[in-house]
């Protein structure tokens, strides 16, 4: 990975309102040490993040991206983020990226064991390449996450909503997609209910109405899933969210993954049912996700 910035963030208090941020902004060198080994990021992934596609040196949905930092941050009694001062580090980082796609992360860790205040960090890089997966489509598996459609609601200290830094298990999903032949995962309640991707959401196509699983906890409210359904409704078509039973997944019409970075691929099977791919329809899509978007 090509990273182009970083900025140590001493977070201020939400509502400590500044004409600037500037001097609590730290640059570093990308390629050097930054954490200290009491980080509680690194010893726990106890913290959050957000992942913010760059084109062309505009940062996509901002607002939206801030929006579930808070909400993360309120799951998991972290100190409510200043909204400014991020959009401030945001900005900055936006103006290193450069032509192309790139990806900016922010990073709020509860900071190091037994020290005074949260960790914060923003990193911009160079984006993967996922031009293949936007046109020639992916495959993806089915599995089980181990949690029933009902979990959510009576233990929300899973975080199941939060966007935290514990991938491990999303990781591992994505390696036994690999080992079953797939590209990528899509992951269903013990229940049998269709949640999400591991690093995506999903949508679904039927007919005109276009459909994605309902983010009641179980799953992060996708801020590109967002973005699209309102461009389909400007486009006249329905969008709407579901409880999914995955055994009507191959009856869809066509259905894609979509995140900040890898924007909308298309899924060209799922558990070897096969899917159709409208190449166009998805080109259509992918360049409203490449055109600036606040
Ligand atoms: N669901 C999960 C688990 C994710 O990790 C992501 C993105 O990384 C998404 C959904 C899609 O979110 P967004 O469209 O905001 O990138």
């Amino acid at each position: 990975m090509a990273w182009r910035f970083a900025l140590m963030i001493d977070p201020v208090a939400s509502g400590d309102d500044r004409a600037d941020y500037l001097d609590t902004f730290t640059e570093l060198d990308p390629a050097a040490p930054a954490l200290t080994v009491g980080e509680l990021s690194t010893q726990r992934g106890d913290g959050i993040f957000e992942s913010i596609g760059v084109v062309d040196g505009h940062p996509q949905e901002v607002s939206a991206h801030l929006e579930r930092l808070a909400h993360s941050a309120q799951l998991c009694d972290l100190p409510e983020p200043n909204i400014a001062q991020w959009r401030a580090a945001v900005a900055l980082a936006a103006e290193r990226c450069g032509a192309g796609e790139a990806v900016i992360k922010l990073i709020l860790s509860r900071g190091v064991e037994h020290g005074p205040a949260p960790t914060a960090w923003v990193t911009a890089a160079e984006a993967s390449d996922f031009s293949r997966a936007r046109t020639e489509g992916i495959r993806a598996v089915t599995l089980d996450r181990g949690y029933s459609l009902a979990t959510p609601a009576h233990a929300p200290w899973l975080l199941l909503g939060a966007k935290t830094l514990s991938y491990a298990v999303n990781m591992a999903a994505l390696r036994e997609a690999k080992r079953r032949g797939a590209d990528d995962a899509i992951f269903t309640t013990s229940d049998g209910f269709v949640l999400e991707a591991p690093t995506a959401s999903l949508i679904l196509r039927r007919g005109s109405t276009f459909i994605t699983p309902a983010p009641n906890a179980g799953i992060l409210h996708g801020t590109t899933q967002l973005s699209l359904f309102e461009h389909l409704v400007s486009r006249g078509f329905t969008v709407g969210y579901e409880t999914i039973p995955a055994e009507t997944l191959p009856a869809a019409d066509a259905a894609w993954l979509v995140s900040s970075v890898r924007l909308a691929a298309p899924l060209v099977a799922i558990d070897d049912a096969p899917l159709a791919v409208d190449a166009s329809f998805t080109a259509s899509l992918n360049d409203y996700l490449l055109s600036p978007r606040d």
